[in-house]
């Protein structure tokens, strides 16, 4: 999703977003709703691989798995508009004029957090 903007930041990790809500144990993850031990697994959204979430199968944690996907559907319905082009560029530019101020100022430390 997305993948052709570049530079992109703060969007929601889907493994997480895919996962059941748990606490860590000394062995197992365990579901909050319900105690079960819970095991990641790969798991599919739509066709595409998404990782391996903890996923438990409990009522509630059904639940939680369908609120996070109607979110998920809404930010894909939001992105659909985003203007890839101008971000691209943008970001580009910003880059290319770090790039010229490092070698302007002849300070490498201005690429070091880029
Ligand atoms: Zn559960």
């Amino acid at each position: 999703m997305l993948k052709e903007i570049l530079r992109l930041r703060n969007t929601i990790h889907t493994e997480q977003l895919f996962s059941s809500t748990t606490y860590k144990t000394n062995s197992f993850d365990r579901c909050i709703y319900c105690h079960k031990n819970v095991e990641n697994d790969y798991y599919e959204y739509k066709g595409e691989l998404v990782g391996m979430p903890y996923r438990c199968s409990c009522n509630k944690a059904k639940e939680e798995l369908k609120a996070k996907e109607f979110l998920l559907e809404t930010l894909v319905k939001l992105r659909r508009d985003v203007d890839i082009e101008t971000i691209n560029k943008t970001t580009k530019e910003a880059l290319i004029e770090e790039i010229d101020r490092t070698y302007r100022e002849k300070s490498e430390d201005i690429l070091k957090y880029r």
